[in-house]
Parts: C-alpha cells; structure tokens; sequence
C-alpha cells in the first residue's frame, strides 16, 4: 500500500491543476484600467468572466462568443 500513496498523490495534483485556470483582466489593456483576476475550474471562470465582460467591459456579443473569446485567454494556474 505503501507504494500507491505517493502515485495517487501525484495523481490527484494533476488533475487539480489541470482544473484551475485564471483570467486576468490586467493582462489585456481596458478602457475601464480593470485588474480582476477570476480563478477557478475552467466551466466557473468563464461562466464568471462573460458576466464580467458583458456589465463591466461593455461587451454586447452574444453570450456563446464571448465566452469562447475568453476561453482562449484562460491561463493554467
Ligand atoms: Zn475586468
């Protein structure tokens, strides 16, 4: 049993940090000077992030494209 610990805890390290991803608002210039960095699994911080854009950055696109535009900009943490 001894053996498996070290496996599964490497393991479950990858899959958390294949999981968490960032946005930072401050690595894209903005009218608005925004420094927000959401962080999070991939899903939370776009479904955060088009919320953000949309009240706060004025984005009017639909929902669907700017959350695609921003899945590009996700950065693995
Ligand atoms: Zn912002």
């Amino acid at each position: 049993m001894r053996a498996t610990q070290p496996q599964l805890h490497t393991y479950l390290e990858v899959v958390m940090s294949e999981n968490r991803y960032r946005i930072d608002c401050a690595s894209t210039p903005n009218e608005s000077g925004c420094t927000l960095v959401i962080e999070g699994p991939d899903d939370d911080v776009l479904d955060a992030a088009v919320e953000h854009a949309r009240s706060k950055h004025g984005h009017t696109d639909p929902a669907d494209v700017v959350r695609e535009s921003l899945r590009a900009r996700l950065e693995p943490v």
